[in-house]
């Protein structure tokens, strides 16, 4: 649920919960397996606090949830 391509690197989700996120080689976030047991709530916390919208979460269906961002 990382973006790769878009994460900046700012390390802000791997401060908010260094269990859920860690970063690669390349210092590019990746979500964890820890990801799952935060709540959903605090997952759309850390993911509006991307500054590059690269983190997106996804409910026990599968399908995206909205964040609140305005498009474009
Ligand atoms: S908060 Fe976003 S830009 Fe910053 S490290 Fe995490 S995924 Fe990358």
């Amino acid at each position: 649920m990382v973006d790769k391509q878009s994460c900046l690197s700012s390390g802000r989700c791997l401060r908010a919960e260094p269990r859920a996120f860690v970063e690669d080689e390349d210092h590019l976030a990746e979500a964890t397996a820890a990801a799952r047991e935060l709540s959903r709530e605090r997952l759309v916390e850390i993911a509006r606090n991307c500054p590059s919208i690269a983190i997106t979460v996804f409910d026990d269906d599968g399908n995206e949830v909205d964040l609140g961002r305005s498009p474009g």
